[in-house]
């Protein structure tokens, strides 16, 4: 579903990403794990172009865009949802507002439609009494489930999670690991940047492991948390157990 070639990224004379080449597999789910700084997110976001790149080519549902060609990669966001670790609801609308807005506005669907779909993904989150709610009114755990309902209701073909538990207090974490398990059974294509290694464990059809910018291991998921073949693999996982 993406083809990344030879990918360079620089933050000034900081090679971040450095020539990245990775397969992200249809109907899967990719988990991106690394040390802080090795370039997680700024990866993540090259994937839907919010990261501009200094060479190198994204091909996304069979098209190659390029770096800096902003129409096109408007048209492929289009495709795309993305949650991260802060969920930056419109805190002047209440829950459905914020739901509604982009299926409305922007692909013009009709109210009726998009209402009944709200509610039933609300309702999948546990999260169907709040619907006239606002953000401050709600939990960091019920704003993430609010944002992944966002993402979620614009029928993405692709959907990319930066750390989406990590701002959460504990007993928050598992209600949207248990989420992204669900959408992980439903067969959605899904990236995912966790620190959660028990999670990325169970979920993980493939992973990517990163440090400084490079790719030091990929391939699928039991192999890697079962028989890392690197060091730093091994020595990582470790570290997080
Ligand atoms: P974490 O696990 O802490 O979220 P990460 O793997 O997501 O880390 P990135 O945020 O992608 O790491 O950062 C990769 C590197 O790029 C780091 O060395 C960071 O300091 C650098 N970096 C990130 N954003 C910028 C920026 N806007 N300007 C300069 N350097 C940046
Ligand atoms: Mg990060």
């Amino acid at each position: 579903l993406i083809e990344v070639r030879n990918l360079n990224k620089f933050y000034g004379k900081k090679k971040v990403l450095d020539e990245i080449n990775v397969t992200i597999p249809k109907n899967k789910v990719t988990v991106l794990l690394g040390p802080s700084g090795s370039g997680k997110s700024t990866m993540i976001r090259t994937f839907n172009g919010l990261e501009p790149f200094n060479s190198g080519t994204i091909t996304l549902f069979g098209e190659t865009i390029a770096a800096n060609n902003k129409k096109q990669w408007a048209i492929i966001q289009t495709r795309i949802g993305m949650v991260f670790q802060s969920y930056d609801l419109f805190p002047n609308m209440t829950v459905i507002k914020n739901i509604l807005l982009g299926p409305l506005k922007v692909q013009k669907r009709s109210r009726e439609e998009v209402i009944k779909k709200a509610r039933d993904l609300l309702k999948e989150v546990g999260l169907e009494d709040y619907e006239n709610a606002y953000p401050r009114e709600l939990s960091g755990g019920q704003k993430q489930r609010v944002a992944i309902v966002r993402a979620l209701i614009l029928n993405p073909e692709l959907m990319l999670f930066d750390e989406v538990t990590a701002s959460l207090d504990p007993e928050m974490v598992r209600g949207i690991l248990d989420i992204l398990k669900n959408l992980a059974n439903q067969n959605l294509t899904m990236v995912i940047v966790t620190h959660e290694m028990n999670f990325a464990r169970q979920v993980a059809d493939k992973v990517i492991f990163l440090e400084n910018g490079k790719i030091i291991e990929q391939g699928d998921g039991q192999s890697f948390f079962e028989n890392p073949t690197t060091k730093r693999a091994e020595a990582f996982l470790e570290s997080m157990s």
